[in-house]
């Protein structure tokens, strides 16, 4: 029985072979992208239901399909410290190498038997050219397990002078991770909690890929800013989410976006509780110098100056005026303070 949709009868699905990682032994594809490390039938799709095998080849069938193309706040990424207050060309994908139970977008994510259409990579960025849109997002479920098409976007958009942000779970291998990180700009990558059996066990993936493509990514010098999610039953205690603290601390100046979770696909637990939340960002912001909540009432998410404390960047909701900021000037990367000129995190 196949586990995806039927490439045969579906002419949206281009049969592009694949570059990473897929070697053949007797008819199975053994792909290496990411830590699943699946062995492929013919006629069938790995775990992330993106890659297949066809006739003992590698097969991406999606390669270019779009599920969802749409201009976003780039606060809605979530990104607070990169382009802040710009519009943000979306482009959505299908399929995800994890599982996680609690998933807010698994309609696209855990189902490819969706609607979409095919875009080439030069469609994408005269899409980003004609809506003014400075950078294009690689989002809504997994971008890496589309690696060909995200390398070949990704260099499309850079020569025409768009930058490229990823929305992502981080968990590849080395190989991909580096030439993907070597063309983004900016990354909203997810720390689901610092379990690893979690990780293993509910969620598919691996802590150590994820926390060695986050390094891999500060170490490229792409500008990161990590999400999570708070999910009672899964992570939502104070020593586990202070250790995905302690990680973070490790490069204090990055962002943390602590999100509450509602109950949605296959997880039932109640929506976080708001001050819970509220005391772990607290706890937090005393080894980080930016913690966000997101999804709860209230949010008082401002960005102070970390040099004399004047608001550089006010929040609420997706309303953004970034009226203390002052725009990098030639050749600089990070934006100054309007109130004493000092050089804040914010990069564009
Ligand atoms: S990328 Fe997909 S096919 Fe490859 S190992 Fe991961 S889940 Fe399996
Ligand atoms: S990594 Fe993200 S898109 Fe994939 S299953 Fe988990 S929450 Fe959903």
């Amino acid at each position: 029985m196949k586990n995806g949709p039927d490439w045969e009868s579906q002419p949206f699905l281009l049969l592009h072979q694949t570059r990473f990682f897929a070697e053949e032994t007797g008819g199975l594809i053994h792909c290496g992208l990411c830590p699943r490390g699946c062995s492929i039938k013919s006629g069938n799709f790995g775990a992330c239901r993106v890659r297949g095998n066809k006739k003992g080849r590698g097969i991406i069938p999606f390669y270019g399909f779009a599920s969802a193309l749409a201009m976003d706040p780039i606060e809605k990424k979530p990104l607070y410290h990169f382009l802040p207050g710009s519009a943000i060309l979306s482009l959505g994908f299908t399929g995800c190498n994890l599982r996680c139970p609690f998933c807010q977008n698994w309609r696209i994510s855990q189902d490819t038997d969706i609607q979409g259409r095919y875009m080439k990579p030069k469609e994408v960025v005269s899409a980003a050219l004609r809506e003014n849109s400075p950078s294009i997002a690689y989002t809504y479920s997994e971008p890496l397990v589309h690696a060909e098409y995200l390398l070949d976007c990704m260099s499309v958009a850079h020569k025409h002078g768009i930058a490229n942000v990823l929305v992502s779970n981080g968990c590849v291998k080395a190989e991909a991770a580096g030439e993907i990180l070597s063309l983004t700009d900016a990354a909203n990558i997810d720390l689901k909690c610092f379990s690893p059996e979690t990780y293993s066990k509910i969620l598919g993936g691996d802590l150590q890929t994820v926390l060695e493509f986050i390094a891999l990514a500060f170490k490229t010098g792409v500008h990161v800013e990590i999400s999570t999610l708070v999910v009672p039953d899964l992570n939502d205690t104070e020593e586990e989410l202070d250790r995905c603290a302690d990680f973070i601390a490790g490069r204090p100046e990055t962002p943390w976006h602590l999100a509450a979770y509602h109950p949605d696909y296959r997880w039932n637990a109640p929506p976080t509780d708001p001050a819970f939340l509220l005391r772990t960002a607290g706890r937090a912001r005393e080894k980080l110098r930016y913690v966000y909540t997101g999804n709860i009432p209230a949010e008082q998410n401002d960005t102070p100056c970390p040099h004399c404390g004047a608001i550089l960047v006010r929040r609420r909701a997706y309303r953004v005026d970034a009226g203390g900021l002052v725009s990098p000037a030639g050749g600089e990367r990070f934006y100054r303070c309007a109130a004493c000129g000092g050089k804040t995190d914010i990069s564009g």
